[in-house]
Parts: C-alpha cells; sequence; structure tokens
C-alpha cells in the first residue's frame, strides 16, 4: 500500500521514533509545529478518524495513553496538544489516522 506512514511501521521508510509497541508507534513529525511535536499512529491502517469502526476503540485508547505515556516520559506533562485532523477540511493531509502530540511550549 502507498501510504507512508504504514511504510514508516514496516521500517520501509526512516523516521525518528520515539515509541514503538505492538500496536502503535510514535515519531517526530518531519515539520514541527511546536518545540515537541510527535505523531502516534496505530499500526493499523485506518483512513480517518471518521471511519473509525467499533472494534477500533480499543486501538484509539492506546493512541491517547500512549502519548499521555510519552509526555510525561519526555516531562512536558504540565500543558500539551492533542489533535486528530479529519478530512481535507480539517487539514488532514495524510490517510493514515494519527494523533498529534504537541508540547514543550
Ligand atoms: P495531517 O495534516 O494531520 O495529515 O498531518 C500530517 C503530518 O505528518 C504533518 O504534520 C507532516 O509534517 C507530517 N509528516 C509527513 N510526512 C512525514 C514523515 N515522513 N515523517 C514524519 N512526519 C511526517
Ligand atoms: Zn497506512
Amino acid at each position: 500500500m502507498n501510504c507512508i506512514f504504514c511504510q514508516i511501521a514496516n521500517k520501509e521508510q526512516p523516521a525518528d521514533f520515539v515509541y514503538e509497541g505492538d500496536k502503535v508507534i510514535a515519531f517526530k513529525d518531519i515539520k514541527p509545529s511546536a518545540p515537541v511535536h510527535i505523531l502516534v499512529v496505530p499500526k493499523k491502517h485506518i483512513d480517518s478518524v471518521k471511519n473509525l469502526e467499533e472494534g477500533d476503540r480499543d486501538l484509539v485508547s492506546e493512541v491517547i495513553f500512549t502519548a499521555k505515556k510519552i509526555a510525561k516520559e519526555q516531562k512536558f506533562d504540565e500543558g500539551y496538544k492533542l489533535v486528530f485532523n479529519v478530512g481535507r477540511k480539517g487539514g488532514q493531509i495524510i490517510d493514515h489516522v494519527h494523533l498529534h502530540l504537541l508540547g514543550g511550549f
């Protein structure tokens, strides 16, 4: 599949990883828009939050809990932003679900 985040998850493209678990990965955004800008990404290809299914509840929860863990480990958990862009009008460019973790303000 021609999906950059699937390719990163499969190690077919490089990324600056900050976390890898069984189901979720996290790596630094290539074009940061905050002092710390990390993308938390399920390994499973789901194109958009719009198309999440009931069976994806645990996976989405793991994405959010992973972000929280990273913020704590990297010591910016006093305050940060979690953002899902949804659809082109919502600013989504990469069609593989990802959570923006923005911090270090
Ligand atoms: P979105 O607009 O929500 O789809 O966000 C996509 C994000 O992915 C943007 O912030 C990009 O800077 C980032 N991005 C695109 N390609 C890569 C890549 N190869 N490695 C890391 N981040 C990327
Ligand atoms: Zn994908």
